[in-house]
């Protein structure tokens, strides 16, 4: 059973809020939750913009519209806790969310979700950008749509002090015109099952196994059509972890699919990290994670950025060969956008997925490996995959596209199997779940 934690916010006039527009609005009521987690562009904007390292001073605020159902969000905005003040940018409306459509004025919505947090957290002082600072970094912001006219939601009918590129909110000052939320919790239950595919081809095997190297280019395109196909025809949906320079050519058979996409490198080329060891024991990666090292990895030949060139969206990573290397610390994670890593349950010392330095890390169970390297049968490597499944309340099984000679002809009864203990979700779900699941 996991806990998410929110604030209800009841439906409210807001009678005081008429000064400027001269009409009177009412918001139906929702849901806030306060995310651990880098919003969208926001470690690399508080890096360059406000020289901010930390990756535990960011927050996601997210509004969401109150249902039976799973929360539909509504609007989010990037938070950056430092002491006693909050700075807030990037108030972004999610979709076309019909449940709050009419709510032309959902900014303000979003800025009295963020005097609620500053509240909670004992802030002082909130920052709100003006319009033209906004404007300024809209490019490093990847904003989405128009930008929020900021001058005028904080202006009226806050209390609000410009100072350079920012209006500074008083809290105590603006106590009265904040309205407040009561803090509840919602559970959830069951397993979480996840299938995660390294989309690869012969790439893991250059150099190493060449004359499987070319089985694996020739098959592969013909195996993951075949996948997607399975896939679909069961209604399940998947991730793939994509080696990135071969992503254009597979993404649209993929994303038709309505699977989730993550990295699986650039081109799978693994640098040693300098480390004696390939795979790290889970105090050192942590202490290598971000917490020790005082660099963002951003040279020309991180994979990371050149994985970001190809695509700005995908929000997770897997690691060739489960090796953590040196540009793999969670600050470089964070400062390229993503919100998960995915590797073997043995590279990261651990069997459950777990929040670090707001990097959700994720551990493989199983893979298919062995299949291929140590002749495993089929039927020993499914009762192994069923026994973890069984044992496990999160369980993610990896399979290649390379090796799928050893099991595609399996796969439909598999996901049979699977499906039987519990709800099948992808990776990104599974790093949603954990980052709410450490909410306030
Ligand atoms: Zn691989």
């Amino acid at each position: 059973m996991v806990a998410f934690a929110f604030r209800e916010i009841p439906e409210f006039r807001q009678e005081r809020f008429v000064v400027r527009h001269r009409r009177e609005h009412r918001f139906p009521g929702h849901r806030l939750y306060y995310l651990p987690s880098c919003g969208e562009a926001a470690y690399k904007y508080a890096y360059h913009v406000h020289g901010e390292t930390d990756t535990a001073k960011h927050w996601e605020l997210a509004v969401c519209a109150q249902s039976t159902g799973p929360a539909i969000r509504i609007a989010s905005a990037n938070l950056l806790l430092t002491g006693s003040r909050l700075t807030s940018y990037r108030y972004v409306r999610n979709g076309d969310s019909t449940v709050c459509g009419h709510v032309e004025e959902w900014p303000r919505v979003l800025l009295n979700g963020v005097l609620n947090f500053a509240l909670e957290m004992q802030v002082k002082t909130v920052l709100v950008p003006t319009s033209r600072h906004a404007r300024r970094h809209a490019g490093m912001l990847r904003e989405p749509g128009p930008i929020v006219d900021y001058d005028d939601y904080v202006v009226s009918p806050y209390t609000a002090e410009r100072k350079d590129a920012w209006w500074v909110v008083d809290v105590k000052q603006n106590r009265e015109l904040i309205i407040t939320g009561e803090r509840r919790e919602s559970t959830t239950q069951g397993k979480v099952i996840s299938i995660s595919h390294d989309i690869e081809r012969g790439l893991g095997h250059r150099g190493i196994d060449s004359r499987f190297a070319d089985h694996a280019d020739a098959v592969s395109k013909e195996h993951l059509l075949e996948m997607l196909r399975i896939e679909k025809a069961a209604g399940v949906t998947a991730t793939y972890n994509v080696v990135a320079k071969m992503l254009p050519e597979v993404r649209d058979e993929i994303e038709a699919g309505g699977h989730c996409l993550g990295f699986h490198s650039y081109d799978h080329e693994v640098r040693k990290p300098k480390a004696r060891r390939q795979t790290w024991p889970a105090s050192t990666h942590r202490l290598l994670g971000g917490v020790t090292k005082r660099f963002v990895w951003r040279g020309p030949r991180s994979q990371l950025a050149r994985c970001r060139e190809i695509d700005s969206r995908p929000k997770g990573y897997r690691p060739p060969r489960s090796v953590i290397t040196r540009e793999l610390n969670d600050r470089s994670l964070c400062y390229h956008d993503f919100k998960w890593l995915a590797t073997s349950k043995r590279s990261l010392g651990r069997t459950t997925p777990v929040l670090d330095n707001r990097i959700v890390k994720i551990p493989i169970m199983l893979d298919d490996f062995s299949l291929y390297s140590r002749g495993v049968h089929y039927q020993e490597w499914e009762k192994r995959a069923l026994d973890f499944i069984a044992a496990k309340d999160i369980a993610v099984v990896s399979l290649h596209d390379c090796y799928a000679d050893y099991w595609i002809s399996r796969y439909a009864e598999f996901l049979d199997k699977i499906r039987a203990f519990g709800r099948l979700r992808t990776l990104d779900e599974i790093a949603d779940g954990v980052i709410l699941g450490n909410a306030p």
